[in-house]
């Protein structure tokens, strides 16, 4: 590879020869053109791969590419191997991290808490429905069960509680499990400012409210946000509640609470099998088409929909 210089001696051949080399698009100028560099991991690694190529110090291209010594060939090496040797761990990674996570859930499955549907229960899929009632949402919700001969078990916060207890004695009556869900919606996390005893305090309080509105006791209580720690478990063994938690959930505020109703659905109505435990939420709008569009799946596939509740009430 020959580079004529310039007479003047400057580097304009060569900065042309780095701009023919490279990827990136000739008119991109200013903010775009960095942009695009920062966003491509591909870009980078070409223009570190076209400074091991062609740059020397003096300016002028390198006589023998990749490199001369030994240190340019180990880096040229690096650099080609970086992006399958990042894609590789990081597939790695997160595969471990998903294993990791399973075994700790088939651990303690129907022994501290119940990701899924306990081996005694009856029925193929529990319907769980948290952060309710809702004054818009959960009459509709309990017409959509209605209509699909579905019952579900609704883990209800207290203060929404008590500000709706006709809705709280609806679902009771319409052959609904109602559940606890804390007071307020505590921040029940491990490190967090409230004590077991604070959040056994706040579980003892939405017990109340649903106990006064249904005449029902509670006997299971998901904490907020799924967190299961010692803090949670021991304040739900103090005031006798049972943990259920979850093994597939919509994500309406979580992990896809950008994704459209459409999409939620979609996603819930494929990812769906027999025993699972299912968390939707009746405060909002998608979980209607989400619960419509599934039952509707459900009852082709002929799941039991009923016997699961009717064996916790
Ligand atoms: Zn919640």
């Amino acid at each position: 590879m020959t580079v004529m210089g310039r007479p003047d001696g400057r580097k304009r051949h060569h900065n042309k020869a780095i701009r023919s080399m490279s990827w990136r698009s000739q008119s991109m100028t200013g903010a775009g053109r960095r942009n695009w560099f920062r966003t491509c991991p591909d870009a980078r690694l070409a223009c570190s791969l076209r400074n091991l190529i062609v740059k020397k110090n003096d300016g002028t291209l390198a006589d023998h590419w990749p490199g001369d010594g030994w240190l340019q060939n180990f880096r040229f090496c690096l650099a080609l191997l970086w992006v399958p040797m990042k894609t590789l761990l990081t597939d790695v990674t997160v595969k471990l991290g998903r294993a990791g996570k399973r075994a700790f859930r088939a651990a303690i499955d129907n022994r501290i808490a119940d990701f899924h549907m306990p081996a005694k229960m009856p029925g193929d899929l529990l319907l769980t429905f948290d952060d309710g009632p809702h004054p818009d949402y959960t009459p509709r919700i309990l017409d959509l069960l209605d209509e699909f001969d579905a019952r579900a078990v609704f883990f209800m916060i207290g203060a929404r509680a008590e500000r709706h207890p006709d809705l709280v004695r609806a679902c009771h009556d319409r052959g609904h499990v109602i559940a606890n869900h804390t007071y307020t919606h505590l921040d029940t996390c491990a490190g967090g400012r409230y004590s077991r005893a604070q959040v056994a305090e706040d579980i003892e309080r939405c017990s109340a409210v649903l106990q006064g509105a249904a005449g029902q006791t509670t006997h299971h209580f998901r904490p907020p946000r799924g967190e299961l720690n010692t803090k949670t478990w021991g304040a739900a063994k103090a005031t006798g509640h049972r943990m259920m938690l979850w093994s597939v959930e919509g994500g309406e505020w979580g992990r896809r609470r950008h994704l459209s109703a459409a999409e939620i659905s979609d996603f819930v109505t494929k990812a769906v099998r027999r025993r699972d435990i299912l968390l939707l939420h009746d405060d909002n709008e998608k979980t209607l088409r989400i619960t419509a569009d599934l039952l509707s799946r459900l009852r082709k596939e002929r799941f039991d929909l009923t016997s699961a509740v009717a064996s916790l009430r």
